[in-house]
């Protein structure tokens, strides 16, 4: 049995974060991914990299302020997976009012020098060009960014694994019990079980943090956590402009359209507290309702099921301070404890963001330094993500791209460029010619690619291609995407669509 010094249990954005920094370090890392890279919460979020304006109001200036360094960081370190994003935000009688809305925006724009321009109010011009259907008293616009939070995902465990960590996906972990020596853990594959031992184990599973320690019979953490599910509906361009809106329906609460991937908008997301985290999260037809009447209550547009390109729904695993589901914190906190006979750590992350993924891995990794001394330092604030270049966004790397392969389209090129970054030449290799990736699967998918995310990605099936690693379930037609399922004789196990 191999032993590792730190065992990471759920690969999502924290589970892989934890994986790069401490193998970053130094530990020798294994983690365990019961199903695929960011299957879980981290890919159902609302895809923002963002301060969070509203937390504000309940004076969390630091989580806003470091909400706000992680979004520089990101820009920096990762800028093909995240852009700028200007956002509206509408006021009028029901809303938060003039002055209380200015005066959160004058402290977020200074809680941290950014590189993005300060926050506005909107002209009178401006306010008619909004397309809402009805025209607000004021407006203003600010800045934050948006992401693709599962590449987010795959480039932390593509650094994890150029450091050294082992990843396993399809793995669940079903048992972990200590021995003198260390823990061990046991983990359910396709192929059987399979052991490890582990001196401190990371338990990164995200709102399934307590069905695993139920499971495992692991120490439990001692934070009451609230589980609070959020949706999101994915339709066909509702307005023509850039600008992301938040807008504050008439029950208090923000809701965000965003432009998604050039032809959709992203509404969401929804807020209800659930008792039981299921296997798998899926919309209430509740929160279907709400999204689509807000849809028409705001852009006079009547969406019907069948204009829904798709849904998803996530959970978050918040700290339950007897707040309501919108105020309960965003911060997150790290519990560390010990098996109570030969006190092996073990630590237990409740809540978070991917906004704050990378600093809230550190402080994780961080707290296990009595366990390993010979750790070193915490290293990623400088460390650039696999695919990107330091201050380098997609848009530059499209365009060397474009300047060194003019023998592939630029549609594809672009896509490529927001995907995989720099990684894109690696895809590419010494091909120097369309004919050279293989046969065309469905426009602009060739062969290479899927064998690319099969060996490079940990992707093992077409719900992990198409609708994860890339977003070409949601671009291309049903039709289109139902031959490829059917091209490779597998069945449509995907909920989006
Ligand atoms: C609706 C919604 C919108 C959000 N929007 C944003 C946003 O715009 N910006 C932002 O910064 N944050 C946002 N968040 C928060 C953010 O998405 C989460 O904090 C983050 O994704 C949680 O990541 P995680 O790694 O902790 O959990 P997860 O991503 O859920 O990962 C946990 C993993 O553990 C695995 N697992 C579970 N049990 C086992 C086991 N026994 N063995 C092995 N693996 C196991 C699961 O399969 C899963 O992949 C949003 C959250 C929600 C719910």
């Amino acid at each position: 049995m191999e032993l590792f010094d730190l065992v990471v249990i759920g690969g999502g954005i924290h589970g892989c974060g934890v994986a790069a920094d401490a193998a970053g370090r130094g530990l020798k890392v294994a983690l365990f991914e019961k199903a695929d890279l960011g299957a879980g919460t981290s890919s159902a979020s609302t895809k923002l990299i963002h301060g969070g304006l509203r937390y504000l109001e309940s004076y969390e200036f630091s989580l806003v302020r470091q909400c706000l360094m992680e979004q520089r960081l990101l820009l920096q370190n990762a800028g093909y997976l995240v852009q700028p994003l200007p956002f509206v935000i509408p006021v009028d009688n029901n809303t938060r009012p003039l002055w209380m809305i200015n005066l959160g925006l004058f402290f977020y724009d200074r809680l941290t020098a950014r590189s993005m321009p300060h926050s506005t109010i909107l002209s009178a011009q401006d306010l008619e060009k909004l397309e809402l259907q009805k025209k607000p008293k004021a407006a203003f616009r600010y800045y934050d960014c948006q992401t693709d939070d599962n590449r987010l995902v795959i480039a932390d465990a593509l650094l994890a694994t150029s450091l050294g960590a082992k990843i396993y996906t399809h793995h669940e972990v079903t048992s972990v019990v200590s021995t003198e020596e260390s823990w061990i853990v046991k983990t359910q594959g396709k192929f059987g079980p399979y052991f490890v031992k582990a001196k401190a184990i990371a338990n990164m599973t995200g709102p399934w943090l307590k069905n695993v320690t139920q499971d495992c019979q692991l120490i439990t953490s001692q934070t009451e956590v609230k589980l609070v599910q959020g949706a999101h509906l994915i339709v066909p361009k509702l307005y023509s402009g850039p600008d992301a809106l938040a807008y504050q329906h008439d029950d208090g609460r923000l809701v965000f359209f965003v432009p998604y991937l050039e032809k959709f908008t992203l509404v969401g997301t929804t807020e209800f507290v659930i008792d039981k985290m299921p296997q798998k999260p899926t919309i209430d037809p509740c929160e279907l309702t709400y999204l689509k009447d807000l849809v028409s209550k705001v852009f006079g547009k009547n969406i019907k099921d069948n204009d829904i390109i798709g849904h998803y729904a996530g959970v978050r695993a918040l700290i339950d301070s007897n707040k309501s589901a919108s105020k309960a914190t965003r911060d997150y906190k790290v519990e560390k404890m010990y098996c109570p006979h030969h006190k092996h750590p073990i630590v237990h992350l409740i809540g978070g963001k991917i906004t704050t993924w990378r600093l809230s891995a550190e402080d994780i990794v961080s707290s296990l330094k009595k366990e390993f001394p010979l750790m070193t330092a915490p290293w990623t604030t400088k460390k650039i993500l696999p695919g990107a270049r330091v201050n380098t966004s997609s848009h530059m790397i499209f365009e060397e791209l474009c300047r060194d392969f003019p023998f592939i389209n630029k549609e594809l090129l672009k896509r490529w460029s927001q995907t995989y970054g720099l990684r894109t030449y690696n895809l590419i290799g010494l091909r120097s010619s369309l004919k050279e990736f293989g046969a065309k699967i469905a426009d602009n998918l060739y062969e290479a690619e899927i064998d690319f995310l099969m060996s490079t990605e940990w992707a093992q099936n077409l719900d992990d291609i198409l609708f994860r690693r890339t977003k070409l379930g949601l671009t291309l037609s049903p039709p289109e995407v139902k031959l490829i399922y059917d091209w490779f004789g597998q069945p449509i196990t995907h909920q989006i669509s």
